[in-house]
């Protein structure tokens, strides 16, 4: 098989948004694919109508766009595959793989019961296997509901998976399992096989939760003639409790973590390292040095821990690192919806806005820190804290050395970090008081709170006029 241009698929089930451990299989896939110069298909599983809706769908779309993961073919829709499913259910009918089950389901249930209180599992007792020809022919005419069931071959099947190794499980414990339900809806088995197998999938990289469905679907692959691709199971991710990751221990939405204000470079850098290794201590990777290192053979087989303080961190690093051309439009969006967005901002004062962000990136942790922590420059009127108003402002003589300030800043033959620290020093010295007497109140005078970036770098950036009106206070 791996001859062939690597084909691997991404096949969410639309009955849920995406969630971090789909979003890293989709990666994981992605990652493949583009290392493989291969094929990316998204494939929408959307076979159990009643949990599946577009709205989910649409969200699963928007949320892998979100994360950068762009696929090349697809989306397909699962449902759309039906016929063929079905057509193949019909091929494995001939060839003798399947038969007909006329068991009615109140039946199985009392059996499957049954066997719940003699503490066993129930497995098909393949009473309809043993109906001869012509009764089964004869249950067909009369319109008898019948589903299809496999018919598992006696052995074994051994497979050798790119992250577990070899899985070998013996055919007593596989159950002739439901090709096609009584009502001619085929099942999940049927429809994946066959998809898998029309779009030519060379590797399935999925979630470890679907390791026991894999030595069914090999068992129809064989029967259907089809080479099987490689599987590769990757390991489930649990919370820092070490149990599954679930809403228990925060959002597990990818879209939540938009919304929280996560990069998506940072979310994919985060989940990557979610069961794959470099090997290395490399832990911040672009995608393209992500691509190349890498492999199948760096997932691990242990569970991955889901650390919400290592995304935060990454966020940290990737609002530090990333060019303006890049963080300036994930910014856009958070300063419109603060209600301090003008296109200004874009042309004639595009300098000045990258100043400030770069002002505000070592301070930063989320996007929304931006608006919320610059606030201030955008503002005719200074919001006031009132406890550091309090703290550094009560004082009518502070507010006088604040005018006298202001009066030596205006004066100014230049506005710059040098004459700006010389003028605050100069005046601390005639007034007899520390630089820090004179700094406390002009930044809550200016920013309105207590804690802001340098003094200097915030009076520059907001321009000579504006200062000296907030020291005027
Ligand atoms: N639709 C399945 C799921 O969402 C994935 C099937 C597969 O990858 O084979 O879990």
């Amino acid at each position: 098989m791996s001859k062939q241009p690597v084909r691997v698929r991404f096949a969410p089930s639309p009955t849920g948004y995406l969630h971090v451990g789909g979003a890293r299989t989709a990666l994981f896939d992605w990652l493949f694919a583009r290392k493989h110069n291969g094929t990316f298909i998204l494939r929408i599983e959307d076979t159990d109508i009643e949990r599946s809706s577009e709205e989910m769908t649409r969200g699963i779309l928007d949320a892998m766009t979100w994360l950068g993961l762009h696929w090349d073919e697809g989306p397909y829709m699962q449902s759309a595959g039906f016929d063929q499913h079905r057509d193949a259910v019909s091929k494995l009918l001939e060839s003798g793989h399947a038969y007909h089950c006329f068991c009615p389901p109140e039946l199985l249930e009392q059996k499957r019961k049954e066997a719940a209180a003699r503490k066993t599992d129930f497995k098909y007792d393949r009473i309809c296997l043993r109906l001869a020809p012509d009764e089964v022919k004869r249950c067909l005419e009369n319109e008898q509901r019948a589903a299809v069931r496999f018919k598992v071959p006696d052995g074994s099947v051994s497979f050798e998976d790119a992250v577990v190794g070899e899985v070998t499980i013996s055919s007593e414990t596989i159950e002739d399992f439901v090709l096609l339900r009584s009502n001619g809806q085929p099942t999940y088995h049927v429809s994946v096989v066959v998809d898998d197998i029309e779009m030519r999938i060379t590797h399935v990289i999925r979630g470890a939760d679907h390791i026991s469905n894999t030595p069914k679907q090999i068992l129809l692959y064989r029967a259907l003639g089809a080479p099987i691709p490689v599987f590769a199971h990757i390991p489930l991710i649990l919370g820092p409790d070490k149990t599954r990751l679930s809403k228990r221990h925060g959002a597990t939405s990818v879209m939540a973590y938009q919304e929280q204000g996560i990069l998506p470079e940072a979310m994919r850098n985060f989940l990557a390292l979610l069961g794959w290794s470099p090997g290395t201590d490399q832990e911040f990777f672009e995608d393209d040095e992500l691509i190349r290192a890498f492999s199948l053979e760096g997932i691990s087989k242990a569970n991955a821990v889901f650390n919400p303080e290592k995304l935060a961190w990454f966020n940290a690093q990737y609002i530090a690192r990333l060019p303006h051309e890049r963080l300036v439009p994930y910014l856009k969006p958070e300063y419109i919806k603060a209600g301090l967005w003008r296109d200004s901002l874009e042309r004639e004062d595009a300098g000045w806005f990258r100043s400030l962000v770069d002002l505000y990136r070592p301070r930063a942790k989320v996007l929304q820190d931006f608006p919320k922590l610059s606030r201030f420059f955008f503002l005719d009127h200074v919001e006031y804290d009132q406890a550091a108003v309090d703290k550094f402002l009560k004082d009518e003589k502070v507010r006088g050395y604040l005018r006298t300030l202001a009066d030596r800043l205006e004066a100014l033959p230049e506005f710059s970090h040098h004459s700006l620290e010389a003028a605050v020093r100069s005046l601390a010295d005639e007034l007899g008081v520390k630089p820090a007497a004179l700094m406390n109140p002009a930044r809550v005078a200016i920013t309105g709170q207590a804690i802001a970036p340098g003094l200097f770098d915030v009076m520059i950036l907001l321009g000579r006029d504006k200062t000296v009106k907030r020291l005027r206070i």
